[in-house]
């Protein structure tokens, strides 16, 4: 028997209504999720889960949920545009020669001409990019962006992957 305090520190898998693995999320959201109707176990394995005594009812919490709802999307937010996250999304290299060093955040169009602080006017540059560039486009600097900046993809492909390589790991 798990205490409550384990219980509550487990996560649970959520599936789409296409069965597409989404997320883990706290055992929390997945009570949430549950008991307002908008998920329903779902059992993948025999392993059935976690048993949540509250003083009014017992609740059966599933490893695995999934959505009764086609708005999977919006449990993920687009990150802030900030220096952590950029470098992720460039693979921390420099967007104009591919360097790892001394990286910092570039305005593709400078906030002095107007350019916004936005997934994609904002690109990783190493020190060297952004002072060679300056207070210009790339265009006027003649230099030019490796890719076209835009905002991190939904993680749930990823996310996906590796779900299932992690199932075909424990069957071997
Ligand atoms: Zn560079």
């Amino acid at each position: 028997m798990t205490s409550a305090m384990q219980v509550l520190e487990q996560s649970v898998v959520v599936f789409s209504q296409n069965y597409l693995p989404l997320c883990r999320v706290n055992i929390k959201r997945a009570i949430v999720l549950l008991v307002s109707d908008k998920a329903e176990a779902l059992n993948l394995t025999a392993e059935s889960g976690w048993q949540v005594n509250s003083p009014s009812l017992v609740l059966s919490v599933p490893k695995h949920i999934r959505l009764k709802i086609a708005s999977a999307e919006r449990m993920w937010k687009v990150p802030p545009v900030n220096r952590r996250e950029v470098l992720r999304r460039d693979h921390h290299s420099c967007q104009y020669c591919g360097s790892s060093k001394h990286l910092t955040l570039d305005h593709v169009i400078p906030r002095s001409k107007g350019g916004p602080h936005t997934w994609d006017n904002v690109v990783t540059a190493c020190e060297r990019c952004n002072s060679r560039k300056s207070d210009r486009t790339p265009g006027e600097a003649g230099m030019q962006l490796r890719t076209k900046p835009k905002a991190p993809l939904h993680p749930a492909i990823s996310f996906a992957e590796q779900f299932w390589n992690d199932v075909q790991a424990n069957l071997e």
